[in-house]
């Protein structure tokens, strides 16, 4: 088949690569239609660190991508909620199905959970086909009134933004700033209204990403002491709570001076290697503090009722629509913030 294949840092190439076979009993595999590139891809494009993974150094060449959509083509003995054909998408994670915490729903807990496209331990559906292991758990057939588009942002950016703004525990009426603008940010825009939020401030440096975010009814600033300055100002005193989406040193420390006494910050942006936080402002300013890797699949029953219906829209994140054969451009594109882009959606068959 052919893939986007990691062959070192900046050097991700549409190739040749083996055909996925199905290896454990529940498992599936899937011909992937269309895929698109995360913010957390990058730090493998870097060749920067995920987790205790450091892309810089030498890896078995895999297939990379955690966020894809498709239809089953092959089903293994143990899998018990699909069949050949089923039009699905997928988490862009999952543990191994077989465990305690896996066979309790929640294999985001499992000892070998792992994203898909970290590692040639998991191949990635930037590729024409990809094994699904745990396969009833990890996968989902697209519900009816839901778009490709949609079901892409299923498999990750949606259910992420949706679990960090739960996160923050906003309550109606209350006011929230949005600190980095990428689809995870855009999304949590619209999340906060949805449940409630009064007022949505917005940080990006990045000016196309900003009249997307006002567009969603956000007022949106250029990271900085006067940005943190007007929205002090319009708050009397900082937001009741911030959505960290980006994962930078300077996005982490901006979140502190921002949230206002006995606040909540929620932190889901990949941390730059060193990211801390001050304990010190956070005692004292009586913060709660909640970060992680969202359930995906958790969050899909109740986003899917509101895309259905049309109260979460979702829409416009897709700035660019490739092919996978341009994969190694699309990355570049996405790397450079060229164009003024926002996702990249990329078509495989
Ligand atoms: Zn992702
Ligand atoms: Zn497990």
């Amino acid at each position: 088949m052919k893939a986007l294949v990691f062959n070192g840092p900046r050097d991700i190439r549409f190739e040749d690569f083996k055909d996925p076979e199905r290896t454990v009993d529940n498992a599936v595999i899937m011909q992937v239609e269309k895929c698109s590139i995360c913010g957390s891809d990058l730090h493998i494009y870097h060749g920067d660190q995920i987790g205790t993974t450091n892309y810089d150094e030498d890896q078995h060449k895999f297939c990379v991508g955690h966020e894809f959509i498709g239809e089953v083509v092959e089903i293994g003995p143990d899998v018990h909620d699909l069949k050949v054909g089923d039009k699905v998408l997928a988490a862009g994670g999952t543990g191994c199905g077989t465990c305690t915490l896996c066979l309790t729903g929640q294999p985001g807990k499992c000892r070998k959970s792992t994203a898909f496209g970290l590692s040639h331990e998991m191949n990635g559906g930037q590729a024409e086909f990809v094994q699904i292991p745990n396969a009833d758990k990890t996968l989902m057939r697209i519900p009816d009134g839901v778009s490709d588009e949609q079901a892409v942002l299923l498999t990750d950016a949606l259910a992420t933004a949706s679990f960090g703004i739960n996160n923050t525990g906003l309550e109606p009426g209350q006011s929230l700033a949005v600190v980095g603008l990428g689809p995870i940010g855009l999304l949590g825009i619209e999340l906060a209204f949805l449940r409630g939020a009064s007022q949505v401030f917005a940080i990006d440096p990045i000016a196309a990403r900003r009249v997307h975010a006002e567009k969603l009814g956000a007022v949106a600033f250029a990271p900085g002491t006067e940005a943190i300055g007007a929205i002090l100002a319009a708050t009397k005193g900082g937001v009741n709570c911030v959505f960290e989406a980006s994962g930078a040193s300077s996005a982490v420390a901006s979140t502190l001076p921002l949230v206002r006494m006995g606040g909540a910050l929620s932190f889901i942006g990949l941390p730059q290697p060193g990211v801390a936080l001050p304990l010190g402002h956070i005692l004292y300013k009586g913060l709660t503090v909640k970060a992680g890797v969202a359930p995906v699949p958790d969050l899909w029953k109740p986003l899917i009722p509101l895309l259905q219906t049309g109260r979460l829209k979702a829409a416009g994140l897709f700035s660019h629509e490739m092919d996978l054969a341009d994969g190694a451009e699309a990355y570049r594109i996405f790397d450079a913030r060229e164009e003024s882009v926002i996702k990249i959606m990329m078509n495989v068959s």
